[in-house]
């Protein structure tokens, strides 16, 4: 049900407030309080000409949980009441990055901050690209981008950079929340232990997620999840199937079942698929974490920062360090693009218990990545990918304290 649509110039594009039927239905949240879930969505623009980057429907842009006693036409006031304190909240907090975190507002000079972590510096102007490298790491960051090649694996930092005075700044918040949990990884703590995943594979029943010609997403992530199982159980793992045959389980429903089931971990699993202009070029995987409070999602090209603090942000260090190590297992086993690790305010991701990261494991609109998608051989090989990233992400945590 679609409350109501405007234009807006604040967000550069046509805002479109869709209240979903689905989730009219009652609702439990992760302490089974009984209630309406309200998603709000931005409707999709052209790509990003400079990162060539797609935006999709159903991207969402905040949600809100609205409690049973509500009742009646009182969810709807209610909601459209938050919708526009919300809104108002993200016009006021876009000016500038971090502004509803004033501990993390600002930018740092690369190159300064570089050489506190001994990295050496190298800026090389006529391309605007800053190699930062040691021994063990080389980082490059383009100018007035949110690309960072980071030991060749790709990152998109939650805001682009900027030259001031001459020199690359990136923000106080992509310093905590994008690098320092891969310089610095966490760790568990001692005799804690990863051992169930909870694999949740994409759509199911009424949802057939993206379609390509007979073809349904839903159909192919069933697959990859039980080629999944089969590897994890061999790596040694106990697996929970969030389902196994063509059923429709909520997205608000996930992280209780990974939570009551005792899930360490949460990996979703999905597939892209992209029409429209810059369709010819969208191909390859990538690996979504949850979006830090204030910050804008890697796909929402107007940069909505000054979103809230979700349940699931307590895990942004995990969940950036478990989506770079598979998104890095999965380039470098199967093949396929390298289109970054990402984040993104996914309904699921948003109240996971656990830390949880979101694959799309290739395009079903281009030929390359749909004979892989197709093929059993080629979904046993992400399987194993997949299962490699979740290990290297085990025994980093697992680690001893020096
Ligand atoms: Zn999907």
């Amino acid at each position: 049900m679609e409350l109501g649509s405007g234009g807006n110039s604040h967000f550069g594009g046509r805002l479109t407030v869709k209240l979903q039927d689905s989730q009219l239905k009652p609702s439990r949240t992760l302490n089974d309080y009984f209630g309406w879930v309200l998603t709000l969505y931005l409707t999709p623009k052209a790509p990003d000409s400079k990162t060539n980057t797609p935006s999709f429907i159903g991207n969402p842009l905040n949600t809100m949980f609205l409690p049973a006693t509500v009742r009646s036409h009182m969810p709807i006031a209610f909601a459209l009441v938050l919708i526009l304190t919300g809104l108002f909240a993200q016009w006021v907090g876009r000016a500038s990055p971090g502004n509803s975190s004033s501990d993390l507002s600002g930018y740092v000079d690369l190159v300064r901050w570089g050489k506190q972590q001994h990295f050496d510096a190298h800026w090389n102007a006529p391309v605007g690209e800053l190699t930062l490298s040691n021994r063990w790491s080389q980082w490059v960051f383009k100018a007035d981008s949110k690309r960072a090649d980071l030991d060749g694996g790709q990152l998109l930092l939650c805001f682009a950079s900027r030259i001031k005075n001459g020199s690359l700044h990136i923000s106080q918040l992509d310093v905590e929340r994008s690098l320092r949990p891969l310089l610095s990884p966490p760790r568990l703590s001692p005799g804690k232990q990863i051992r169930t995943i909870a694999s949740g594979a994409g759509h199911g029943g009424k949802d057939p997620g993206k379609q390509s010609g007979k073809r349904q997403e839903k159909d192919y992530t069933l697959r990859l999840a039980l080629e999944l199982e089969q590897q994890l159980l061999t790596a040694g793992f106990k697996v929970i199937q969030i389902r196994r045959s063509d059923e429709f389980v909520d997205l608000l429903d996930r992280p209780a079942i990974a939570r009551r089931k005792g899930a360490d971990v949460y990996v979703s699993l999905h597939y892209n698929s992209f029409s429209g202009p810059g369709s010819e070029t969208a191909k390859g995987a990538e690996t979504y974490c949850l979006t830090p409070a204030g910050a804008s999602s890697t796909n929402d090209p107007d940069g909505h920062g000054g979103m809230p603090r979700m349940p699931a942000n307590r895990f942004d260090s995990e969940n950036l360090y478990l989506a770079w190590e598979i998104q890095r297992s999965i380039v470098s086993q199967t093949g396929v693009d390298d289109r970054g690790v990402r984040r993104a305010r996914y309904l699921e991701l948003t109240q996971m218990p656990i830390p949880a990261v979101l694959i799309e494991g290739g395009f079903m609109t281009h030929p390359d990545d749909a004979a892989l998608i197709w093929s059993a051989e080629s979904r046993t090989q992400l399987a194993e990918a997949i299962r490699d990233g979740l290990l290297a992400y085990k025994r980093t945590l697992e680690r001893e304290s020096p």
